[in-house]
């Protein structure tokens, strides 16, 4: 693989180049040649001329082209608006096939599934680089077709944009279609012989704690945490809504949890209601954090994920930029992230809308990120002896003492408190456990069991006007057969162990039968169940199985034991209080009545 990279000036020089391409493949083994041009200036016939002589000059190229928000060229950034890039494959056995479809919102499943037909049967495709617009487009819809594709083919690239970031308008075009403000290119590459590596660099890293998306749809932003998206900028990092959210809030953009990786998402602007406009679409429920940036780990992150590119041993490298990193560097200081990969291999690229990118599977639309795609045919070198990436980042390194310090001191303290509220949280529901349960039992206390009684007649009469109506909230009142004898016999520890006992059984048989009752301790040897949504009738069949239940229960010392059970409803004629004496009524009848039993009033 060989390429030429050249900046556009004026037809007569690109005419050079090319005859001058033509020539070298002459002398060389060629088996593709593929060009590509990126352009910041939105001029369909500037762009029409230059395909028109690459058409001319060499008929047997392909062409892909798209306008962009800045160029890389050389890995730095281009002073020109316009540059050319000619990858010559070497390699009989690689293939390059370019794809140019219309895409809207509409045509966006069939391009998808073309495009998913075709490489299915079309074995040798390895990788697919896309290059589009997205005007009026859910890129994540897009990205998540794409996903579809064979497992192992990868998917890079760039969505189209003008030197303009807040211009919607822009064209990407091929040797397989017109220039157009609607369309996709994708690039077919493959091949035996034909190799790619493909990765994403951010090198902003999480800063406070998670805050969840509550509210959003599409590429807006409502609400974090219930509250609305801008008051976290505002409360934490104290960005106004002026001229320069944009690039204050560049410095600081979500890190969004989508398809088991961290995404970048920027806000472009926020709205009256407090709402962020975004720079894609963000999911719901969802926990994102806020990033911070800084140009020494920044650039500390890119050279240590840049090793892979290296080892790699790429031949041609191709980096889609996100514009938001052109506007946080600034165009003099952004060449300093790409430049060191030039030393590898020619390295040019664009500064993109989005950048997109398969990782474990999933295509994923990327912001402010850095998206390289390293291209080689044939086997790598094992002689070759390692280098290393070298950063130009003197002038930043004084920063890292305050900047990603502060950071680490912020990481560390939300870690404390986070583990910190974790203990408290468990700590408060203790204690509210401790005030609405029996100590012994750990069923609920007395006030308890009657408040729920009372809250839930008190609910249902409310709804109820017809008198005399039963409400489907039944009691169920227990109290033990000649206890006290338990304690005479065997000791007070032994009745307490068959209180815990009954206690356990309770709570087992709610739990599996019954999941919205309530069962608590009434007082001594007393307990009371309140069964909403449940008939008289179907309390009674609860109240008979419990009492058989109770009757299997073996202990240390004490025989098998017994208990009398009184069962009523709540009426619309009734509160609480009469329908609690109802029930205590009904169990003093299955006393009288000789104990072990069920009442009924
Ligand atoms: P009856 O069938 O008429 O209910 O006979 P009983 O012996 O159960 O009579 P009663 O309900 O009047 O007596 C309740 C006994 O329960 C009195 C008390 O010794 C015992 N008791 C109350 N609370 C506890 C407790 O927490 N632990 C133990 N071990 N016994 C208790
Ligand atoms: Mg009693
Ligand atoms: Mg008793």
């Amino acid at each position: 693989m060989k390429q030429f990279l050249f900046e556009y000036s004026d037809r007569e020089s690109l005419d050079r180049q090319l005859i001058k391409i033509k020539q070298w493949c002459r002398s060389f083994m060629v088996s593709n040649i593929l060009f590509t041009v990126y352009s910041s200036k939105l001029d369909k016939e500037k762009l029409d001329q230059i395909c028109t002589n690459i058409k001319k000059i060499v008929p047997e190229s392909s062409y892909v082209g798209a306008t962009t928000n800045g160029n890389i060229i050389n890995g730095d950034v281009s002073k020109s608006d316009t540059i050319i890039s000619c990858t010559i494959f070497e390699y009989p056995s690689t293939k390059v096939r370019v794809l140019q479809y219309n895409l809207s919102q509409e045509s966006e499943k069939n391009v998808t599934s073309a495009l998913i037909k075709l490489t299915n049967e079309e074995s040798w495709v390895k990788s697919v680089m896309i290059l589009t617009t997205m005007r009026g487009m859910s890129m994540s819809e897009f990205s998540n077709d794409l996903s579809n594709l064979r497992e192992d083919i990868s998917v890079f690239g760039g969505g189209a944009l003008s030197d303009d970031i807040n211009n919607p308008e822009a064209y990407v075009f091929s040797s397989a279609g017109e220039i157009t403000d609607h369309s996709v290119v994708f690039v077919l590459l493959g091949g035996k012989d034909f190799h790619s590596e493909s990765i994403y660099i951010t090198g902003w890293k999480p800063l406070g704690r998670e805050l969840k998306i509550t509210k959003a749809k599409d590429s807006v932003l409502y609400e974090l945490d219930g509250k609305p998206a801008y008051e976290t900028y505002y409360k934490y990092l104290n960005i106004s809504n002026d001229d320069n959210f944009f690039h204050n809030t560049l410095e600081f953009p979500f890190l969004y949890n989508c398809n088991g990786i961290s995404l970048l998402r920027a806000p472009t602007g926020s709205n009256p209601d407090g709402s962020l406009n975004m720079t894609s679409d963000m999911l719901e429920n969802v926990n994102a954090r806020i990033a911070y940036g800084d140009p020494w780990t920044i650039l500390d992150t890119v050279r240590t994920e840049a090793r892979n590119v290296m080892e790699f041993q790429p031949e041609v490298i191709h980096i889609f930029s996100c514009a938001a990193r052109r506007t946080f560097w600034g165009s003099a200081q952004a060449g300093k992230e790409t430049l060191p990969f030039q030393h590898f291999a020619p390295t040019s690229g664009f500064y993109t809308s989005g950048e997109f990118l398969r990782t474990n599977g999933m295509v994923n639309q990327h912001n402010v990120t850095l998206v390289i795609a390293a291209m080689r045919e044939g086997d790598k070198n094992e002689f070759l002896t390692e280098d290393d990436f070298e950063f130009d980042d003197s002038q930043f390194t004084g920063q890292i003492s305050m900047i990603n310090r502060l950071a680490t001191f912020i990481q560390a303290s939300t870690e404390e408190l986070e583990e910190a509220n974790k203990k408290l949280a468990l700590a408060y529901r203790h204690l509210e456990m401790t005030a609405i349960s029996d100590g012994m039992t750990m069923l609920l206390n007395r006030t308890e069991i009657q408040n729920r009684i009372s809250s839930a007649i008190k609910a249902r009469l409310e709804k109820e006007t017809e008198k005399d109506k039963p409400l489907g909230i039944s009691l169920i009142m227990i109290d033990l057969d000649f206890f006290k004898k338990v304690n005479d016999r065997y000791g007070h520890k032994e009745g307490d162990h068959v209180l815990i006992s009954l206690a356990d059984m309770l709570k087992q048989y709610i739990l599996i039968n019954r999941p919205i009752c309530s069962a608590g301790r009434w007082g001594g040897e007393e307990f009371m169940i309140l069964l909403p949504e449940c008939s008289r009738d179907e309390a009674v069949k609860i109240a008979e199985d419990i009492r058989e239940r109770f009757s299997k229960l073996t202990f240390p010392h004490a025989e098998p034991q017994t208990m009398s059970l009184g069962v009523t409803e709540a009426l619309s004629s009734d509160n609480p209080d009469t329908t609690c004496m109802r029930v205590d009524a009904a169990l003093y009848n299955a006393k009288n009545n000789g104990r072990n039993r069920t009442e009924v009033l």
